[in-house]
C-alpha cells in the first residue's frame, strides 16, 4: 500500500560476536590492526546491517533477513554493501529517498574515532548523501560486551515529490 507521509523514520540495530582472526568492516570500511573480527554468515558489516535495516523499518518493508537469509549459501561472504543497495533500491522504489542518518556503533576496541570521517564519508556515498548528513558515534560497552559490537541506527526518509 502506498504512504503519503511526506517523512518516515526508520531504525535498526545489529550486533556480532567478534572473535580473533577475522576481518573487521564497519561501515564499509576496513578497520586495520583490529584484534578481532566479526563473526558471520556475509562479510559481517554490522554497521550497513543496521543502516539497511533502518532503511526497511522506515517503510515497514520488514528486514534484511528476509532479502537475505543466512541460511542462504549464496550469500555466504557477502559484501555487505550490496545488501545496503538492495534496500535502498526498495525504499526508492516507493518513493523515497534517505534525508540523513545517525549512526551508533559500540566497540570496545580498537578505538575508532581516527576512521569517523571515512565511516561517515563512505556510508554518505553509499546512500547517495553528503557527508554533513552522516552522524556517526562511537560508544563502548564500559567491559559489559567486550567480544561484541554493536551498532544502531536512524534515518530519515522524505518522500521524493515533496
Ligand atoms: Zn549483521
Amino acid at each position: 500500500m502506498k504512504s503519503f507521509l511526506a517523512y518516515r523514520i526508520g531504525y535498526g540495530e545489529d550486533a556480532h560476536r567478534l572473535a580473533a582472526g577475522l576481518p573487521l568492516v564497519l561501515g564499509g570500511v576496513a578497520v586495520a590492526h583490529a584484534e578481532y573480527g566479526a563473526v558471520a554468515h556475509s562479510d559481517g558489516d554490522a554497521l550497513l546491517h543496521a543502516v539497511a535495516d533502518a532503511l526497511l523499518s522506515g517503510l515497514a518493508l520488514g528486514d534484511i533477513g528476509q532479502y537475505f537469509p543466512d541460511t542462504a549459501a549464496e550469500w555466504r561472504g557477502l559484501d555487505s554493501r550490496l545488501i545496503l543497495a538492495r534496500a535502498l533500491e526498495l525504499v526508492r522504489e516507493r518513493g523515497y529517498q534517505p534525508v540523513n542518518v545517525a549512526l551508533v556503533v559500540t566497540l570496545d576496541r580498537p578505538k575508532l574515532g581516527p576512521l569517523r570521517a571515512e565511516i561517515a564519508r563512505t556510508v554518505a556515498g553509499l546512500l547517495g548523501l553528503p557527508e554533513t548528513e552522516v552522524g556517526v558515534s562511537f560508544k563502548t560497552s564500559e567491559g559489559l560486551a567486550p567480544e561484541h559490537v554493536q551498532t544502531r541506527v536512524t534515518v530519515l526518509l522524505e518522500r521524493a515529490d515533496v
